[in-house]
Formats: C-alpha cells, sequence, structure tokens
C-alpha cells in the first residue's frame, strides 16, 4: 500500500512509528490566522456515530513568499474544483443524493427539533464524511434511521426531486449494499463504485484488459486508470476517458484553469514542467503522458511547495485499474527537516556509539531522508478521511527507474494527537508527574522518537558477511523484528545527553516522557485497538508489545518497572529509567545479531513469545477503562480557508488562512463553489 492510513497502523495518541507520527510542527503561533489563538483553538468540534471531525492547522504558511502563497491558493482550487469526480466515482447516484439533502438542508422551514430531523442531519454528516452514501472504511452503505415517507415530504417542502431509484439506493438495504465488494462470485456484479457499467461481469472486464494489454505499444502504461467502462450501443464495452472535453470534463477543466496558473508561480522550471505534463495529461487523457508526468514530479523535488492531483490510488476497484480522484498540496515542514537533519548529520555517532556488537556495526552510515510536510488543502480520496502519509508514485518500474517521494503529513498527525486529548493520559498515566512530564514533553518526544526510528534506526547496522535479507532469514518475523530494532535504536539514544548537546531537547525529562509513552502503550493502550479474544497481527503493534513485555519481565528482578493496582486499575511505573535504557540497550544488541545473523528462530521466539498472544484481563480491563472515553475510531478534517487578499487594481497582494470550525458549514460551502458536474455522468 502506498498510503498510509491511521486506522491501519493502530496509531495511538504520541505513539511513534514508521512513517505515521511524525508529529512535526513545533512552531505553534504564527500563522496569519482569522479566528482563536492557538492554545484556544478548538482541535475536535464534534463527534457523531464512529467518526471525530478534526481541524488542523497550516504553520509556517506566513514564512511563505507571495509567489509561494499564490501556488498554494491556486493548487488548492484545482484540488477542490475536482471534488464532486470522488463522489460520482464512489457511486453513480451520489451527486443526486447529495444535492437533495443539500438543498433540504439549507431550505427546510419545519422543525428542525424532531427525532426525525436529527436522523436526516446525522445521515447527511455521514454521507458528507464519506463522499457518498456508502461507509469509507467499511464500505457498507449507511441505514437512514428516518423512513422514506419522511424523506419525500422533506423533499416535497423545498421542491426536490429524487428518481425511484436514487430513493431505492438510499432505503433498500439490500440495493448496491456493498460499494468495494470482495465477494469472489463477481467483484463487480456485488460492488456498488461507478468504474464498470452495471451488467458488465468481472470476466467481461479481464477478457477486455487482457484484449486491450496485448495491443499496447507502451506494456508499462497503468492501463484503465484514467477511465470508466461502459457498454456502448453495439452491446461492446469500451472506456470512456477522464479529460478535458470526456468524461468529468467540465470539473476537469477546472482543475486546469487552475493548474494553468500555477505554472505561473512555479518555485522553479522542473516543478512547472511536470505540472505543464499534467496539465497535458487531463487534455489528452494519455497514459504515456501520464507517466511522462509521474517521472518529471518526482525530479521536481527543490520546491518548499508539492502537490498530489489526479487519478491515484486505485483501492477502490475491485479490479485495481481505477484511480480515485485526490488531492493533497503540501508545504515542507522546515522545522522538521532541521530536525531530521541534524540527526542524519550525526548518524556516524550514534552508530559508533550504539550497543550493538562491533561486528554489526557499519563502519560509513549515512541518515535515512525523510520528508515531513504541512498540509495545505485535501480533497476528494484525501478528504475529509486523509491519509498520514503518502508514497507515490504507483508504477513499480518508475519507483525502480526514477525513485520515489515518500512524506509523512505532520499537521495532520499533531491534529489527531490533539484531538484525541488528554482522557487517555488522565485515565492510564500513573501519578501527577507522569501526567504533567507528558504534558510539557510528550509533543516533543514523539518527534523526537521519530526522527531517530526513521532516520538512524532503519539506517543502522550491517548484516554479517553471507548472510541473506531479512525477508529470506526472517520471513514473516522481519517487519516486525526490523520495527522493533528501529525503536529500540530511538528508545536508547532518546535518553543520551549527546541530544541535548545538539539542541535536540532541552532534558532528560523528553527521554523519561517517552518511555512512560511506550511501556503504557506497549503493555496496554494499544490494545483498545484489538477486539477480545483476538491477538496481535500488525506488525508494529507486535514490535510495541514485544519490547515493553520484554523490557518489563527483564526489568523484575531490579524492580526497574512495577505494576501497581490501585481500585482494580492497573498502572505502569518506571523507577529507574538509566536502567531502563540499559535494558533497552541489551535487547537491541540481540534484535540485531538476530537481523545480522538471520536467527530465524531467536526472532521468531522473541515475537511470538513476547508479541502476539493478548494477556486477556488487562485487554478487558484496557477496552472498560476506554470505553466512556469515547474516542471515534474514525478522524476526517476541516481544510483551512486560503482567502485572497486583493489591491486596488485587483491584484493578489496576500493569502489569508481562516480556520473554519464547523464541518456542514463547509460542505454545504464546497457544494456551492465546487460544483462543476452533473448529477449523473
Ligand atoms: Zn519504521
Amino acid at each position: 500500500m502506498k498510503k498510509i492510513l491511521l486506522s491501519l497502523f493502530a496509531l495511538l495518541s504520541l505513539a511513534s512509528a514508521c512513517k505515521q507520527n511524525d508529529a512535526s510542527k513545533s512552531n505553534q503561533k504564527a500563522t496569519t490566522q482569522v479566528g482563536p489563538p492557538v492554545d484556544t483553538f478548538i482541535w475536535s468540534p464534534e463527534s457523531f456515530s464512529d467518526k471525530k471531525i478534526i481541524r488542523y492547522q497550516i504553520p509556517g504558511f506566513d514564512k511563505l513568499s507571495l509567489q509561494q502563497k499564490k501556488l498554494v491558493y491556486y493548487l488548492t482550487q484545482a484540488g477542490y474544483a475536482g471534488r464532486d469526480i470522488i463522489w460520482d466515482q464512489n457511486y453513480r447516484h451520489n451527486l443526486a443524493i447529495r444535492r437533495t439533502m443539500e438543498k433540504v438542508v439549507k431550505n427546510f422551514q419545519g422543525n428542525r427539533n424532531s427525532d426525525d430531523w436529527k436522523a436526516f442531519l446525522l445521515y447527511a454528516k455521514n454521507v458528507w464524511f464519506s463522499s457518498g452514501i456508502h461507509h469509507h472504511y467499511s464500505n457498507d452503505k449507511f441505514v437512514p434511521g428516518f423512513s422514506k415517507e419522511y424523506f419525500i415530504s422533506l423533499m416535497g417542502s423545498v421542491g426536490a426531486r429524487l428518481s425511484d431509484e436514487a430513493l431505492r439506493a438510499m432505503f433498500n438495504p439490500e440495493f448496491d449494499a456493498k460499494k468495494v465488494s470482495q465477494n469472489p462470485e463477481d467483484l463487480l456484479k456485488h460492488s456498488a463504485v461507478n468504474f464498470y457499467d452495471q451488467g458488465i461481469s468481472e470476466k467481461e472486464a479481464d477478457d477486455f484488459y487482457s484484449r486491450k494489454k496485448a495491443s499496447l505499444k507502451d506494456p508499462r502504461v497503468s492501463l484503465g486508470l484514467n477511465s470508466k467502462v461502459i457498454r456502448n450501443s453495439r452491446g461492446q464495452l469500451e472506456e470512456r476517458v477522464w479529460k478535458v472535453g470526456g468524461m468529468y470534463g467540465k470539473a476537469i477543466t477546472e482543475i486546469v484553469g487552475w493548474l494553468e496558473k500555477a505554472v505561473e508561480v512555479a518555485e522553479n522550471e522542473k516543478q512547472g514542467e511536470a505540472l505543464k505534463l499534467l496539465i497535458e495529461y487531463y487534455k489528452t487523457g494519455d497514459l504515456v503522458k501520464w507517466d511522462e508526468y509521474n517521472i518529471a514530479w518526482v525530479q521536481a523535488t527543490e520546491g518548499d511547495i508539492d502537490y498530489i492531483n489526479s487519478f491515484i490510488e486505485v483501492y477502490q476497484d475491485p479490479k485495481g485499474y481505477k484511480g480515485s480522484y485526490e488531492s493533497i498540496v503540501q508545504i515542507t515542514d522546515f522545522d522538521a527537516s532541521k530536525r531530521m537533519r541534524m540527526v542524519a548529520e550525526n548518524a556516524q555517532w550514534f552508530e559508533t556509539h550504539s550497543p550493538i556488537l562491533e561486528a554489526h556495526k557499519k563502519k560509513d552510515v549515512t541518515g535515512i531522508s525523510y520528508k515531513v510536510v504541512t498540509v495545505a488543502g485535501e480533497a476528494g480520496d484525501a478528504s475529509p478521511s486523509t491519509p498520514i502519509g503518502v508514497n507515490l508514485p504507483n508504477a513499480e518500474w518508475i519507483r525502480a527507474d526514477h525513485g520515489s517521494k515518500s512524506v509523512s503529513l505532520g499537521n495532520i498527525i499533531e491534529a489527531y494527537n490533539k484531538a484525541d486529548g488528554s482522557g487517555l493520559l488522565n485515565e492510564f498515566a500513573h501519578d501527577y508527574e507522569e501526567k504533567e512530564r507528558t504534558r510539557k514533553y510528550g509533543e516533543v518526544a514523539a518527534k523526537l522518537h521519530t526522527a531517530l526510528h526513521e532516520v538512524i534506526g532503519h539506517a543502522s547496522g550491517q548484516l554479517e558477511e553471507g548472510v541473506a535479507t531479512p525477508a529470506e532469514t526472517l520471513k514473516n518475523y522481519a517487519s516486525p523484528l526490523e520495527e522493533a530494532r528501529a525503536d529500540l535504536v530511538a528508545l536508547y539514544y532518546i535518553m543520551d545527553p549527546k541530544l541535548i548537546q545538539l539542541g535536540l531537547m532541552e532534558s532528560q525529562e523528553v527521554g523519561k516522557a517517552s518511555y512512560d509513552q511506550y511501556i503504557k502503550n506497549g503493555l496496554m493502550l494499544q490494545l483498545r485497538r484489538i477486539e477480545p479474544g483476538k491477538s496481535i497481527e500488525q506488525a508494529h503493534m507486535r514490535n510495541r508489545q514485544s519490547v515493553a513485555s520484554w523490557a518489563w519481565e527483564r526489568s523484575q528482578a531490579e524492580n526497574v518497572i512495577s505494576k501497581v493496582t490501585r481500585e482494580g486499575k492497573t498502572f505502569f511505573e518506571i523507577n529507574d529509567y538509566e536502567k531502563l535504557r540499559v535494558i533497552f540497550g541489551e535487547l537491541l544488541r540481540e534484535v540485531q545479531r538476530i537481523k545480522s545473523q538471520g536467527d530465524y528462530e531467536a526472532g521468531k521466539n522473541l515475537i511470538e513469545t513476547y508479541g502476539v498472544k493478548v494477556d486477556q484481563q488487562i485487554h478487558a480491563e484496557v477496552l472498560r477503562r476506554s470505553r466512556p472515553l469515547n474516542i471515534p475510531p474514525y478522524g476526517g478534517f476541516i481544510n483551512p480557508r486560503l482567502v485572497p487578499v486583493t489591491g486596488t487594481d485587483g491584484e493578489i497582494t496576500d493569502i489569508r488562512v481562516e480556520y473554519p470550525d464547523n464541518f456542514m458549514e463547509q460542505m454545504l460551502e464546497y457544494a456551492e463553489k465546487y460544483s462543476f458536474l452533473p448529477d449523473y455522468n
């Protein structure tokens, strides 16, 4: 997967791991913002169903030049201009249903306090959140908590209409029940997603694409990426291409208009050339152009602004051909980049001083480059529900021949953490001292842990001569062991005075906050994401529990960590942080040895003993204690609003950032400003 999702990685507040939690922003003040000052900023204004609405900030926007601000503005507008596309891609009735709902929400003059009305609004919010009437993650259709008759009366009162089939889609649970189905009987017939005409079977689509593949001039192109497969009047299959003048042409023309403005303010030639290729691709629909664009985009690395805009990820197509429309506009996070650079520049010092065996140390180590960005606007597949990291392009041959870009969405991750609030900390922290330490240093600890994990953790160590790659020697344990190794490097060094000397932290309290969090998370908190009775499957979670419970067991003899029970609640208290550091160092040496020697048995033993099985009693307790905190599993984001400030001659003199706080209002505003497609396409 090229898209890193929060729910898949079981990210917990301040818990840090691969490409998921840099939380890169340290500059809290600063943006030219309209609205409340930062300390009173409401991160999560609303929750409904299984969802939480979150706001994010754009720190550093004011540090951009006017030209860069314009570029960010044009790119975000290009992104929003295509918003309707994802709705139609997700399901053929989505736009009609959405517009009808919006007309009712805006104009209904009757009782807005009834249970029916509340159920209707809840349904509308779920639909906005998922860009359609199917749940964004489970793919199941939402069940309205109000009757068809009530809805018909609402429509009547505002003069709105829907076709019988669209009403059936809303109210008949069996009809088009799954957006993307895994039903092996026929993936297409059981999926409601709008990438293939109704009635086209999986077999027909397979035949169609194998014929097409055979006739390709360049077999490497992303076949089928930018089109819908339809049945023509002669009964044959053909593609309707998404391009200017083609399907979704009206929205794509708008996108192109904004991209053309972006070209004029590009930061450098390479960035401008890439944008021009994207425009050409949108105009022609030519997939060879798409590859040329991706190569140019991957090579355009010099600017501070970057973007994703087009038909990108193919997860919504059960056959994996069709790209969902997506846009993310990114600004380099300068603070995080500085931190990463500082760690990378000292990579050799860290390697030399590591507790691993001398034979396993690299003689000449370089840090891994890792980019943290600040999101300025998201649309389509990335909004309101967003990835927290992205690695593109998807074409393997371009990645191999020309490289790829991997980014962590720093301000999004930060907003997630802020939105979780202090509920978990208050419930699970052992004492006042721990809570205060987390409040004061938790954020910088998480950022530093990520930097150390990514930049030196994964880069450290070497295999012994003649030992095959971990994928071959350690097999299915390679991934949790690799994450454990990187975490242990981070844990070992985050208590090191060297970091204070480098100016990366002000005291060892940062390291202590990191240890508190790691032990608490690995032994308890992360179990919130596991269903009762289940074992741990996910690599990052296996790694965390392995490290934490190995350290806990090891610490028994000297009482380095104690398990305290108060009023039926379990807490872990770290009594000696320096000794715990030594224990982490020991485990690091062992995990590095396992990797360097390809010791499958020892690796399997470590993970199976400490990382897979769940302590049933603790698990039940964690679920019981976190339930009242009511933290919904899914988050979705309100975008900031970028507003051009114009001079007397109409020229843009500045771009102002506003932070709207009402999800429904943003959805209505977007519908007003960025509706470029008809109800049916
Ligand atoms: Zn990692």
